[in-house]
Parts: C-alpha cells; structure tokens; sequence
C-alpha cells in the first residue's frame, strides 16, 4: 500500500483544526500509520522545501511553518498518495473547491493549513524524513475489509 505524509501547518494548528482534519482522514477509510506533534527546525524545513529556496516567498514560508508546532501524520491506503492529494485540494486555498481541506478552511496560497505527499516516492521520502523507523507502526485495522475488495487489497 502507499503512503502519504501530511504535515498540519502552523495554519492548522492555530485554528484548532486538528481534530477535524485527522477525522476526515479517517472516515475516508485511510489508515494512521504514524502520527506526532513535532517542531520544524530550519535544517528539516530546507530540505523538506529545497525545490522552493529561490522563490521570493520562501522566507516567508519557512517563517509561517516554524510559527507553532506542527502535526505529522503517516497515511497508508491503496492509491492514498493521490487520494489524500484530492482531499487537500489545490495550493491557493482561494482556488480550492469547496469539500477540500483547503477550500473548506483556507483562504491563502501560503497559510494553506496542510502539507501533502505529491508522489509515491515522496510519501516514502517524507516518511522517513520526518518519523523515525519505530514510529511508524504496520497493523491491519478490522475494517479493512469493509474498506476494500480483495482484489484491490492485493493490487
Ligand atoms: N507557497 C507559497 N506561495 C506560493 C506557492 C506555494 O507560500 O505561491 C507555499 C505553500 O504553503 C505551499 C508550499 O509553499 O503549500 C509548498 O508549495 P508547493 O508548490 O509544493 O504546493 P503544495 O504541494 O503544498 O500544494
Ligand atoms: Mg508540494
């Protein structure tokens, strides 16, 4: 199965949103594999935003995300890269549609509440730039299988 790291931004955090997002998360039937409140040194964040240093928003960006602790979660589902992608809509929250966790609760391209895997490999990346390995824990809820086919469990 894949996995999607979502961080919950100082934006998030600072609107007590927590709760709702993780929620969503879960009813949509994807799996917590790793979750913790962490702060963002400036180290993780360069790397974390290494493809953005030379835009003109970056001080900013790197600024907003050290603000307040953060909420890292671990996803895992099939196609959850992409799924959670959806569900977090587009970066400027004023363009995001409404049912999205960034049209619903956002209204700034940069206090845009959460962060989302945008690949496969940077699910895995992510993971492990933010959890340790026995962070991340590998279990298989009850539900899984009012949650998938079989077929789709062994794709
Ligand atoms: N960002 C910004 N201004 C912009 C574009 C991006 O402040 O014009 C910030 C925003 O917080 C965004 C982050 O930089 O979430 C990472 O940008 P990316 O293009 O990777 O967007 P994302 O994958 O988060 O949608
Ligand atoms: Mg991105």
């Amino acid at each position: 199965m894949e996995q999607s790291l979502v961080i919950i931004k100082p934006s998030g955090v600072q609107r007590n949103l927590i709760g709702k997002i993780i929620d969503r998360f879960q009813q949509k039937g994807l799996v917590i594999s790793g979750l913790k409140m962490m702060k963002l040194s400036e180290e993780l964040l360069r790397e974390h935003y290494a493809h953005l240093v030379d835009r003109p928003f970056f001080p900013t960006l790197m600024k907003s995300m050290m603000a307040t602790p953060v909420v890292v979660i671990c996803l895992k589902g099939v196609d959850a890269v992409a799924v959670v992608r959806s569900m977090v809509g587009v970066t400027n929250a004023r363009n995001a549609a409404p049912g999205t966790i960034r049209g619903d609760y956002g209204m700034s391209s940069q206090e845009n509440i959460v962060h989302a895997s945008d690949s496969p490999e940077n699910g895995i990346i992510e993971t492990n730039r933010f959890f340790k390995p026995e962070e991340i824990f590998d279990y298989t809820p009850v539900t899984i299988s009012s949650t998938y086919s079989p077929d789709e469990l062994n794709s």
